[in-house]
């Protein structure tokens, strides 16, 4: 079996465009707030990426720069400044924070409904919960809409989810677990992981490890989701699935680059139009 590509750069344009179409028929452009601090360089790819892509769709770009040395409390009271804000419906915390500043009270002191990233406890706890109103976090959901965009019904499949951060895995497997999908939450201390991975109808890989997934791994048709980005010596990007081997065993694959990276900024776009009342 050969694999379909499943690819995100074009799923991603397509949720852009009917996130612009919402848009433009709003009466009140939907404003979405960044916040970088510090000199972090890929976080300044990464800012000027949203900022683009937010002015792209027709919304209300915001950004909020502070030094390297800004304090705790000075971005504190950007946060406040934003959370009163009345034209920012959104509002995304660049992470990491430099060093001396501990990033968990202030992520804790964004507003939930402008919470654009889905890391406050309040949207976590909705998440768990299964209130559709809160905000989901911007790649496990673009990693499910990949996932939907080969198959819509879940229902009874064997989902693995490999890492468990708050950022990714946990997220990724409520997901799932919501989608009615049987979900194992796999991580550096599961035992036998190659045998857990073959059990997998859906398989996600959030690890950080080059390569990590081989095809012996993969059960022959299973969906695969690579959400690992690992930057080589040469520059070059790749996952934390073996690609070329995989993709003789797997139904559908997302490629890296151009498969999970595409959907975060989309899906922040998504979160901050619901912010803003409305839906894509
Ligand atoms: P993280 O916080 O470092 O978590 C990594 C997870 O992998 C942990 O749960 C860890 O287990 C588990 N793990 C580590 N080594 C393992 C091994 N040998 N076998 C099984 N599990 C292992 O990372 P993250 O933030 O979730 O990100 C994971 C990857 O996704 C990174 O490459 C990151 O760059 C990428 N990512 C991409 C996007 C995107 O937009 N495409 C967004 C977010 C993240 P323990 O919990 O036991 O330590």
């Amino acid at each position: 079996m050969v694999a379909s590509i499943i690819d995100g750069k074009a799923i991603a344009a397509a949720l852009r465009k009917s996130i612009a179409a919402e848009v433009a028929a709003m009466p009140v452009k939907p404003g979405l707030a960044v916040i970088l601090v510090g000199d972090d360089p890929a976080s300044h790819v990464y800012v000027n990426n949203k900022v683009k892509a937010t002015e792209e769709v027709g919304m209300k770009s915001v950004e909020r720069r502070l030094p390297e040395t800004a304090t705790a409390e000075q971005v504190a009271k950007v946060i406040d400044e934003l959370n009163a804000d009345t034209s920012v419906h959104g509002i995304l915390l660049q992470l990491p924070l430099p060093k001396h500043i501990n990033s968990d009270p202030l992520i804790q002191r964004i507003a939930p409904e402008k919470d654009v990233d889905g890391l406050t406890f309040i949207n976590i706890g909705k998440l768990v919960a299964g209130d559709a109103a809160g905000m989901v976090p911007c790649t496990p959901q673009g990693s499910l809409r990949l996932i939907k965009s080969v198959r819509q019904d879940l229902s009874g499949l064997d989902a693995v989810v490999i890492g468990r951060s708050l950022l990714f895995g946990k997220p990724m497997a409520q997901l799932l677990l919501a989608e009615n999908c049987t979900v194992t939450s796999a991580h550096s201390r599961t035992k036998n992981l190659a045998e857990v991975c073959r059990r997998a109808d859906i398989l996600v890989a959030a690890v950080g490890k080059t390569e990590l997934v081989k095809a012996d791994w993969v059960k022959p048709g299973a969906i695969v989701i690579d959400v690992g980005i690992n930057r080589q010596d040469n520059g070059k990007l790749k996952g934390d699935v073996d690609y070329a081997s995989v993709s003789q065993v797997a139904s559908a694959i997302t490629p890296v680059p151009g498969g999970v990276g595409p959907m975060t900024i989309a899906c922040l776009l998504a979160n901050t139009l619901k912010a803003a009342g409305a839906r894509a």
